[in-house]
């Protein structure tokens, strides 16, 4: 039986060692943190993320798409705040069966975990941290956090799915002359804090559940998805620096508390921890990874945040991680002969649609933050509405060739959704009333002139 190493169980480790152990391959999975498996509640805090169809099709690929249902609560649209307290439904699709799911990650993660602990020709080593590789010899060196001791393993191919910080990309990296590896780091300059709204004394939602809340207030804003708790997690998005930075904001809970309660006060009314959330919860930065390779030859390969780390305004770092599992999968059911071919065709394949999910995440974040309030990309948005509703088989804004139509790569939804923006975005500005458009016309005008 060939052998393979997993570095990392996180969302997109866990996954594909449930895949690659299906296959019949003898899986060893490492990971730095502690077996979250036998935990109660998975770190703490609820942590949620958006789940949508590129990363439900992958876990449908391991027959774990039930999780949906059991640990997903549905938002079906952004709900806008704004700075007097009205609040705004937009929905994401006119296709009423369109929308995406906030799950806890450390549920998810778990669950993968748990699935994957069903197949005896997996061993799991946690606590164990990846220190480096040697890709000739297909040996690999961890630390065992808990006593010290060094490790030593050996497998045909190692796959590195550490996230954004990689050991298996730092150790390629040593290799930059030989397989000529690209890298490229880029920060925003916002970072982001996470907060909390907790449930209701019965245990029932403050703000409606479903939907994900969006407070834009220009250059800064924050936005909240539910829990099954009946809490939220709140994250704000702020630049570091500046007179209200998160910085200044970090160091001044006065300051901290007076901001929210000028920007953000119907969300701050319902923030009883805010001063606890504030003090213990750090500011994190925000950056793009992109890298190239990915595999160092037949030996290893990298997937996920490892592979390409993106800002998170799209909702879709773990959905494309996934996806990477689900194409792998696809270039091995195709019957490549070796290692050397199939990892090749995997980088080939999926690099430019890693690479246009990056950029459309850092579009979205100026996309979020500068325009959901702004009346004439309302406009847009609600005609995208009723293009999609009345022209279902038609029409997919940008927002659904990327978050729904799981068959076009990201890449190909990029162009499209790009062209189709700019010719609504002018469309808009001539228009008064959205309800008067003859649809039929414009539709055939958007096929006409978007061509890709
Ligand atoms: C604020 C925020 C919000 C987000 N929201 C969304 C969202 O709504 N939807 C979405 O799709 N994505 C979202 N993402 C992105 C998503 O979190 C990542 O894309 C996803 O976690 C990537 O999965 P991964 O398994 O590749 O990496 P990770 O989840 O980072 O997992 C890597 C694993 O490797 C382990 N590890 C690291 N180094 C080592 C080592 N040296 N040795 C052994 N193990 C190691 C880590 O402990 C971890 O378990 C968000 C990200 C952020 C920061």
């Amino acid at each position: 039986m060939e052998k393979v190493i997993i570095v990392g169980a996180g969302l997109c480790g866990s996954l594909l060692a449930v895949n690659l152990a299906s296959k019949g391959y003898e899986v060893h999975v490492y990971e730095r943190r502690g077996d979250i498996r036998k935990a109660e509640f998975v770190g703490g805090r609820s942590i949620n993320l958006a789940l949508s169809a590129r990363g439900i099709q992958a876990l449908e690929m391991v027959d774990m798409g039930h999780l949906v249902k059991e640990q997903g609560i549905p938002m079906r649209g952004r709900m806008i705040h704004d700075i007097e307290g009205h609040e705004a439904f937009f929905p994401y699709s006119g296709r009423a069966e369109e929308y995406i799911n906030s799950i806890s990650r450390g549920g998810l993660n778990k669950a993968l975990l748990l699935k994957a602990s069903t197949f005896s020709n997996i061993r799991f080593f946690f606590d164990h941290q990846c220190e480096d590789v040697d890709f000739d010899q297909g040996h690999i060196w961890f630390i065992n956090i808990l006593t010290n001791e060094r490790v030593q393993d050996k497998a045909d191919v190692i796959f590195g799915t550490d996230g954004a910080g990689s050991a298996v990309r730092q150790a390629m990296m040593k290799h930059s002359n030989r397989i000529r590896f690209d890298f490229s780091q880029s920060f925003l300059t916002h970072g982001y804090k996470e907060l909390s709204i907790p449930p209701t004394e019965d245990g029932g939602f403050r703000i409606d559940k479903g939907a994900l809340h969006i407070w834009p207030r220009g250059s800064h804003m924050l936005i909240a998805l539910p829990n099954l708790d009946g809490s939220f997690t709140v994250t704000l998005f702020q630049d570091f620096k500046g007179e209200n930075g998160l910085d200044a904001l970090d160091g001044d809970l006065d300051l901290a508390r007076s901001y929210f309660k000028q920007y953000f006060a119907d969300a701050y009314a319902h923030m009883p921890d805010f001063d606890q959330d504030f003090m213990t919860n750090p500011s994190s930065s925000l950056g793009t990874i992109k890298c190239y390779p990915w595999r160092m030859e037949d030996k290893s390969v990298l997937l996920g945040d490892a592979a390409h780390a993106i800002v998170p305004f799209y909702g879709q770092g773990m959905n494309a991680s996934f996806e990477d599992v689900h194409v792998l999968n696809s270039i091995m059911e195709e019957g490549h002969g070796d290692w050397a071919s199939i990892l090749s065709a995997f980088e080939t394949r999926r690099k430019p649609d890693a690479d246009a999910i990056a950029d459309l995440a850092v579009d979205n974040f100026y996309e979020m933050r500068d325009h959901s309030g702004d009346e004439l990309f309302q406009k847009k948005v609600l005609l995208e509405k009723r293009l999609e509703k009345e022209m279902p088989d038609r029409y997919n804004s940008k927002y659904a060739l990327v978050t729904f139509r799981k068959g076009i790569g990201y890449r190909q939804a990029m162009l499209r959704g790009r062209a189709q923006d700019a010719f609504l975005l002018d469309y808009c500005r001539h228009v008064s009333d959205i309800n008067s458009i003859d649809l039929q016309t414009l539709v055939d005008q958007i096929e006409e002139q978007v061509t890709i």
